[in-house]
């Protein structure tokens, strides 16, 4: 089998082995305009599910005016509905304006955004573009800095804490490399942008990257394992875990939380 054949293979299996999704429900792919989410939507519009498309307009200069254009490229090709959320709208402020904890607050936005508005789109999954090593070093980093809890979400279809207000996130490429979803997006000519965020700062998910790949030259199989490993103990230590924390609403804004003011609310200084 060829590459190409072989890596929607791949995809397909994870949709239905880990029941990800249905062809009746809406789903709202999060496209941020880089390989992994333009290569999830690309292949769910292929495999004839129901896909609209959710980007977060983050206001950093050239760097997002070329994933907006690459975004609004993909779903006109797909004839995909595409819904445009500029940041400044919701927050006050682009990501470029804001001085200290720039990473932080853009990500907790995001998943804030991403959440609320697949929910008000009536999105039954939000697709999200996380691909093996994505998980591989998320799951080292937790490991490393002793926060376990925080991974016990993770998995292709996330969700330890289930509520009327989370909409389930799932991960068509949990199993794909970074490598080869590169390798498929470019042979399907997809258009994307392979440069990574100018703002971005996360010098401890870099370091356990770089590590990783290292690791990787000796045994190619160093990320896989690390996953497999990982997604084979998720059973006994979410039942461990599970239930320590209630779910309550956030007092300022409305959305799950596991205290009385949510991170985001707390982080934004709304209190
Ligand atoms: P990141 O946290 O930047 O590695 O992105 C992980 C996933 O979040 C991507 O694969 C997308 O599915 C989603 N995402 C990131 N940035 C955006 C954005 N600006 N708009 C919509 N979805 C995004
Ligand atoms: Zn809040």
């Amino acid at each position: 089998m060829k590459f190409i054949e072989l890596f929607e293979k791949k995809v397909k299996q994870t949709i239905e082995k880990y029941k990800l999704t249905n062809k009746k429900e809406k789903i709202i792919v999060a496209c941020s305009g880089g390989k992994d989410s333009t290569t999830a939507l690309y292949l769910l519009n292929k495999f004839g599910y129901n896909t609209e498309a959710l980007h977060i307009y983050l206001g950093i200069g050239k760097w997002s005016e070329k994933n907006l254009a690459n975004v609004k490229k993909i779903c006109e090709r797909l004839e995909v509905k595409l819904h445009i959320i500029p940041i400044k709208k919701e927050i006050g402020k682009t990501i470029l304006e804001i001085r200290e904890n720039k990473c932080r607050i853009c990500s907790i936005n995001k998943r804030y955004l991403l959440n609320k508005k697949a929910r008000e789109l009536g999105g039954k999954k939000l697709v999200m573009g996380h691909n093996l090593d994505d998980e591989a070093e998320s799951i080292m980093m937790n490991l490393f800095k002793g926060n376990v809890e925080l991974g016990l979400g993770t998995g292709p279809k996330t969700g330890l804490l289930q509520d009327k207000k989370f909409v389930q996130r799932i991960k068509p490429l949990f199993f794909c490399r970074n490598e080869e979803t590169k390798k498929y997006a470019k042979l399907v000519k997809l258009p994307i942008l392979i440069e990574s965020c100018p703002c971005s700062t996360d010098v401890f998910r870099r370091k356990i990257r770089n590590w990783l790949n290292a690791m990787e030259k000796k045994d190619k199989k160093v990320k896989e394992n690390v996953v497999h490993w990982f997604l084979a103990r998720l059973p006994e230590l979410r039942k461990r875990y599970t239930g320590k924390d209630e779910l309550k609403y956030c007092e300022r804004c409305g959305e799950p939380s596991r205290r009385k003011i949510c991170k985001r609310c707390e982080l934004m200084k709304l209190v």
